[in-house]
């Protein structure tokens, strides 16, 4: 199908340094032909410095909306209007809207993932949850499956990583703002970490370990914390297949990648910019 672009074409699409390799425009714009929409969205490098007069210029530009990637997604805050409730929670934005010249900003990776979780068959709502990790993503999925009701959030970050700090926070951000109980582990101490995982129902790794090039490593390294029934989510997707899920599959357990939750962030802010739902089954097909 050919893409017309006319007079009332409107500008969309994502910032950040680098971005050439994003999967993003592909998405969009196959739904927005898909559905008739007569949006287009291109990817835009802007780094950190650029970025408020780049922000200022869209807006100028009557554009529907962007998304933003490292590293403009906290930086971005002080040029918005607006803020969601997970997107202040979480402290960084993926998704602004602009609705006649005023910029809302939304963080949808956390809800991409609960969303990739769901589709598993997995219940969120009253969940017991043990999260690694404390950087970006792993906020991001934090505060969304307490948003989305899950009781107890274990989060557990290395106590010698630079991310210690920010676990704490996040854990204090969860028990103050959310309904949801969370508490910090020590991923040095086995034997706590352990516990944790035992009465959880999810296991989620959104620390980069395992991440490519370094796939011989996994951040879990009792075996027998695979217990029978819990599901393991590793939020990386490159190797699709990591250390982490080999090992839950070994010991019987469901696990699965996080290419799915780039897909279904990327719906959600569909969502959020056109009020329609992306043709996910079709973009899933085609790009993942
Ligand atoms: P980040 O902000 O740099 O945070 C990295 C986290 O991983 C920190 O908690 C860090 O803890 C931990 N970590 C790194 N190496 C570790 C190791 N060897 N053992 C234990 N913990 C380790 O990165 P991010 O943006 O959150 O991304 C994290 C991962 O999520 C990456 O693999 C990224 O590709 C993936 N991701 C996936 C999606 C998706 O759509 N599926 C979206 C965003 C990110 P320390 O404090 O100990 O360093």
């Amino acid at each position: 199908m050919q893409y017309k672009i006319t007079g009332t074409t409107r500008l969309g699409g994502l910032l950040g340094s680098p971005v050439s390799h994003s999967l993003s425009p592909a998405m969009h714009n196959e739904a927005f032909q898909e559905l008739g929409i007569d949006f287009v969205y291109l990817a835009f490098d802007v780094p950190e410095y650029n970025l408020r007069d780049v922000v200022r210029s869209l807006k100028e530009f009557n554009t529907y909306g962007f998304n933003l990637t490292m590293p403009d997604k906290t930086e971005v805050i002080e040029y918005l209007d607006d803020l969601s409730e997970e997107a202040a929670l979480i402290g960084a934005v993926n998704t602004v809207v602009n609705r006649n010249g005023k910029l809302t900003g939304y963080n949808t990776d956390g809800k991409g993932y609960t969303e990739s979780v769901k589709e598993r068959g997995v219940r969120i709502d009253g969940a017991e949850v043990t999260l690694l990790g404390a950087g970006g993503a792993a906020r991001a999925a934090a505060v969304q499956l307490a948003l989305d009701g899950a009781s107890v959030l274990h989060i557990a970050n290395r106590r010698s990583g630079h991310s210690w700090e920010a676990a704490q926070r996040l854990t204090d951000v969860i028990n103050s703002k959310t309904h949801c109980k969370a508490d910090l582990t020590a991923l040095e101490d086995r034997r706590s970490l352990a516990d944790k995982i035992s009465s959880s129902a999810l296991l989620t790794n959104a620390t980069s370990a395992g991440m490519s090039p370094d796939t011989d490593v996994s951040p879990v390294n009792d075996p027998d914390v695979f217990h029978r029934g819990l599901v393991v989510s590793d939020i990386i997707y490159n190797p699709a297949e990591t250390k982490l899920m080999r090992q839950a599959e070994e010991r019987g357990c469901q696990a699965f990648n996080g290419m799915y939750m780039l897909l279904h962030q990327g719906a959600a802010a569909f969502r959020l910019w056109t009020g329609r739902n992306m043709p996910v089954e079709k973009i899933r097909q085609k790009y993942f």
